[in-house]
């Protein structure tokens, strides 16, 4: 749950989801708000993860703490509608925190009303594997990607096989073409540099009637030649709220490997980028898709400083009005 501390710091209209309590869901007498929750906020692996007996994973493990892969689900309250925003190793608890936000929801509904992938990356999709009929079994589950991404599903077991027997019913959109992903619901897909060998991969821009979030968990480099200089800026000037790589902090992580060969931008590199933003919209810039080994899991003192300067980590449970 969020520390009262970080509240005041938060701008814009954003709350904690108070799990399994009715009384005090999302959107509660607001009739008919559509909210964007995190759902969690790790790197693919998660922590602990797998095989770390590094101090970071060590406490956690000691601890009972745990860090969900990074994921987001919209909430349509007045429509009943729930979307989920990448189907992760964790999708089972991600998917039930999402469904507490609707306590009055049909137990013969689907258990989502669609879900949406960035790229095809082991945190982002292998969740995927939980709608086939050996679990949950769904029933042509509206599952938006990219063309690219649609075809690695069809020519990949097991993939393959949830699209033909109509477990998931791929609708493909168009990079950088916006969408309806549901009534008042509009998504963006911004293609984005990220290790595309195979598929390529998307940031999302989520809009409601009021406000747009940025869900941004994987890219390369943020001055990639075919970006452009106001790339960075340019997005986040156009959201509310902005989910952005922040898998390192500054290489401290990294035990002497090269900063310069790791493919994602560091946190420092993000924040000087955006120093501004932050200072004028303070909580606007909100850091996802943590490493297990990144500092600022770990060590309040460079959180509280971070906070400081405007910047923040994404919480999982906290929702912005959109
Ligand atoms: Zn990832
Ligand atoms: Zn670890
Ligand atoms: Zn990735």
């Amino acid at each position: 749950m969020l520390p009262d501390a970080l509240s005041s710091i938060h701008a814009g209209p954003r709350h904690q989801l108070p799990i399994g309590d009715g009384d005090r869901r999302p959107g509660g007498g607001g009739g008919g708000a559509i909210e964007v929750v995190v759902l969690g906020r790790a790197q693919d692996g998660g922590m602990p993860q797998l095989g770390c007996r590094k101090p970071c994973c060590v406490q956690a493990r000691s601890e009972g703490r745990r860090e969900l892969p990074s994921a987001l689900g919209v909430v349509d309250h007045q429509r009943g509608s729930l979307h989920l925003v990448e189907a992760t190793p964790a999708i089972e608890e991600q998917v039930a925190l999402l469904q507490s936000a609707l306590p009055d929801r049909s137990v013969s509904a689907p258990l989502v009303d669609g879900v949406l992938v960035t790229h095809a990356h082991m945190g982002h999709y292998l969740g995927l594997a939980q709608l086939g009929r050996e679990v949950a079994a769904t029933d042509r589950m509206p599952l938006h990607v990219s063309a690219r991404v649609a075809k690695f599903l069809k020519s990949n077991q097991p993939w393959a096989q949830l699209v033909e027997l109509n477990q998931v019913e791929l609708r493909v959109f168009e990079p950088g073409v916006r969408f309806e992903l549901a009534p008042d619901i509009f998504v963006q897909p911004i293609p984005v540099p990220h290790r595309d060998e195979f598929f390529d991969t998307m940031a999302f821009k989520v809009c409601g009637p009021r406000a747009c979030v940025l869900f941004l968990p994987d890219i390369d480099r943020w001055d990639a030649s075919d970006l452009g200089p106001d790339f960075l800026p340019g997005l986040v000037s156009e959201v509310d709220v902005a989910y952005l790589d922040g898998t390192f902090y500054d290489g401290r992580e990294l035990s002497g490997r090269d900063l310069g060969v790791i493919p994602h931008p560091p946190m420092i590199d993000t924040m000087q980028r955006l120093e501004s933003v932050a200072r004028e919209r303070p909580g606007a810039v909100r850091f996802i898709h943590l490493n297990h080994t990144n500092p600022v899991l770990h060590d309040s003192t460079l959180l509280d400083e971070l906070r400081s300067r405007g910047f923040d980590l994404a919480e999982q449970g906290e929702c912005t009005l959109v």
